[in-house]
């Protein structure tokens, strides 16, 4: 009989009991219950035609959540920025420029990604805390010329929604530039118009507005967006990614890839069920009118917004530390005090604000009135 070697002892992990946090941060937002049950059902396999059906469903849900007609309309499996980067290292091929904003954490990304892709990344400069200026993007698309022009449509970074959306795709399309949009926490939160507002590529987040776990993040693609996907000269540096690929899978072939990760796919399906069932015009009435009632929370305690009220985002509401405040230890008290979760700035923005969630589920007057009581009852 072999010995029992100690030197590997069996851990003793206890059962899993995660505190019953209100998620009131930059996401993930409170999950949905409905989308938990969803996650409790019975796996399939990622190839049973009761699956197939599944992802149909789930595709013709997300053209109705993004607003378009786009055939290439699918989960990419991960987090958002798996989504990220399937559009932009599909996009950006190695010799093409991308355009890309400076006005957050998350334009930083993008031309992270686009650099990895083999592209040249150019700037169009806007201060965190400000919108691109449609001037300014139509000056740089002169100067630059670029393939790919990459926008934040709302920056969680800072709590900025960008407006005159078609005039910034009006302006690319005239230099034939193509248009990804990072609508990771807009989608389902916030007026979000793929086809109207002509954007060629949008990823997005489940666990923001969407109020999904993560872990299988939408994408859309225009046929132009797609027919440059498909013309590339080279292979895209990821396998895992490649979109000529993954067609095989959520096209019409329906032929293994990857397996698909079924229970998030279940949870992404209920998740836009529910925005199928609140109507998606109403779901951003109400984001807009909680997160309204919040912002007024926390001007009403002298706390000042960090965005102008032209371009408030209403999913994410970042308020200005008060002067001699802790940003650090005020989070950690309302974590230990209140069980909420709100976080403090990244960046640009680190220990000037309070990033404050009012997405999907998390948007209840319930959590409005909670989050306000308790910011206020630690800062006084
Ligand atoms: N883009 C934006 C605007 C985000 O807020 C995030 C996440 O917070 C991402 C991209 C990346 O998504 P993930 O963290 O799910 O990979």
């Amino acid at each position: 009989m072999p010995t029992t070697d100690n030197s590997y002892p069996k851990p003793a992990v206890s059962e899993l009991t995660p505190p019953d946090r209100t998620l009131m941060g930059p996401g993930p937002s409170d999950t949905n219950p409905r989308v938990l049950r969803a996650m409790s059902t019975p796996l399939v396999g990622h190839l049973d035609p009761s699956f197939v059906e599944i992802m149909d469903e789930v595709q013709e849900l997300l053209r109705y959540t993004f607003q378009t007609d786009n055939e290439w309309t699918i989960p990419v499996s991960g987090t958002g920025s798996a989504a990220m980067e399937a559009a932009i290292g599909n996009l950006v091929e190695p010799g093409d420029t991308m355009l890309v904003p400076t006005n957050g954490y998350f334009g930083g990304r993008m031309a992270s990604m686009a650099r990895r892709a083999g592209g040249t990344v150019v700037e169009v400069d806007a201060t965190w805390g400000e919108p691109l200026d449609p001037t300014a993007v139509d000056d740089a698309l002169a100067e630059y010329d670029p393939d790919i022009f990459g926008f934040v449509h709302a920056e969680t970074s800072t709590g900025v929604l960008q407006p005159n959306v078609s005039e910034l795709t009006a302006a690319a399309h005239e230099h034939d530039t193509l248009v990804i949009a990072d609508t990771v926490t807009s989608i389902g939160g916030v007026e979000l118009r793929v086809d109207e507002w002509d954007i060629d590529v949008a990823y997005a987040g489940p666990q923001k507005c969407l109020s999904c776990p993560p872990g299988a993040s939408p994408l859309t693609l225009s046929d132009q967006g797609m027919d440059k996907v498909l013309a590339r000269d080279e292979e895209p540096r990821s396998w895992y990614l490649d979109l000529s690929l993954l067609e095989g899978y959520w096209g019409e072939k329906r032929a293994y890839h990857h397996t698909a990760p079924i229970t998030n796919v279940y949870a992404l399906r209920e998740a836009l069920r529910l925005v199928a069932e609140e109507g998606i015009e109403n779901r951003w009435e109400r984001h807009e009118r909680l997160a309204g009632a919040l912002k007024a929370g926390v001007e009403g305690m002298g706390l000042e917004m960090n965005a102008s009220e032209d371009y408030w985002l209403p999913s994410l509401n970042a308020v200005r530390v008060p002067n001699g405040i802790d940003d650090g230890a005020v989070c950690e008290a309302l974590l230990e005090q209140y069980d909420l979760e709100i976080a403090g700035g990244l960046g640009d923005l680190s220990g000037e604000i309070f990033r404050i969630g009012c997405m999907g589920h998390s948007a209840r007057p319930e959590n409005v009135i909670y989050v306000v009581t308790a910011l206020g009852d630690v800062l006084e």
